[in-house]
């Protein structure tokens, strides 16, 4: 993707503040990002799937089968975990990303995990196609600006009680560093409703694609904190005109370490991926794979 200036629009005539994140600079276009032969963005419908942590070899393995030959376009998982408790599991680390690596090489299937401390950015870009900046690192402005500086495609996630004039100028912090490769994602918010995890805001994703010309994906696993209210919130996001869905699943999911009460059963997996498609045909939008599996 290029963000091109054209003669009717500058940057300094760009109102907003974040002026390349805005919607004005590409005069409306939207952009479509090219993330190892997969489009992000347009008409293609990105569905992001895996364990919230990497645990163990055959949990990582037997989960990027489940989700390649489902149809996703990316695996997800964590090597670096932000947990509320310094006590919690904080991830494999290192090991953690070689065993991501093993996952593409088998699968064929790109890479998001997140980056936690920008001592670990080398290591992180060695296996991530994807760059996840976690909620909770929205507003790390040397981080933000560090993985524009890489280049890599970045996935960064709205802060718990961050507007989206805020995540949009998280997001220009990447893009003014010279890399254009950003997608936006809703997670949920803090709101006063305590029945549920997070407040998922899908009225954040027409906003978002009005004010910006960048994809915008929906996490609807963090937000619910419940598997039984994963599925309904997709299929809304994709009601919504999300570019796509990041999701948890798990292989066994009463024994995962981190975030199992709202992982998807691998083996409910196939199921729940047909159903986003269809919503997501709906929408006017198809699975990136299976585009690519036409072309
Ligand atoms: C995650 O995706 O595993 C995660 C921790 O998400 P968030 O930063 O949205 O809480
Ligand atoms: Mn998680």
């Amino acid at each position: 993707m290029m963000i091109v200036m054209n003669e009717t629009v500058t940057e300094e005539e760009v109102e907003a503040p974040y002026r390349l994140a805005s919607a004005q600079i590409t005069r409306g276009e939207r952009s479509v990002l090219d993330v190892d032969g997969r489009k992000v963005g347009g008409d293609s419908f990105t569905l992001i799937a895996g364990p919230c942590a990497v645990e163990s070899r055959e949990q990582t393995l037997a989960t990027a089968r489940v989700v390649r030959d489902a149809g996703a376009s990316f695996m997800r998982g964590g090597a670096y975990k932000p947990r509320t408790s310094p006590y919690a599991f904080q991830g494999l680390g290192q090991e953690g990303l070689r065993l991501l690596a093993e996952a593409k090489s088998e699968t064929g299937l790109p890479i998001v995990t997140e980056l936690m401390d920008t001592r670990d950015l080398d290591d992180v870009l060695e296996v991530a196609d994807v760059v996840q900046i976690g909620a909770r690192n929205m507003q790390n402005y040397t981080m933000l600006a560090e993985i524009g500086r890489s280049g890599r495609t970045a996935l960064l996630k709205r802060g718990l009680s961050s507007t989206l004039d805020e995540l949009l100028m998280a997001a220009e912090y990447i893009l003014s560093e010279g890399n254009p490769n950003v997608i936006l994602c809703e997670r949920g918010i803090r709101t006063f409703e305590t029945a549920y995890r997070f407040t998922l805001d899908l009225m954040a994703v027409p906003v978002l694609k009005e004010r910006s010309h960048l994809p915008v994906i929906v996490d609807p696993s963090h937000a619910a904190g419940r598997r039984d209210l994963v599925l309904p919130l997709s299929m809304a996001a994709a009601a919504v005109g999300a570019d796509g869905i990041i999701v948890e699943v798990h292989p066994n999911p009463d024994e995962a370490i981190c975030d199992g009460p709202q992982s998807l059963r691998a083996d409910d997996f196939a199921q729940y991926a047909r159903a986003v498609e269809d919503a997501a045909a709906l929408a006017g939008k198809a699975l990136a794979v299976r585009e690519a599996a036409r072309a």
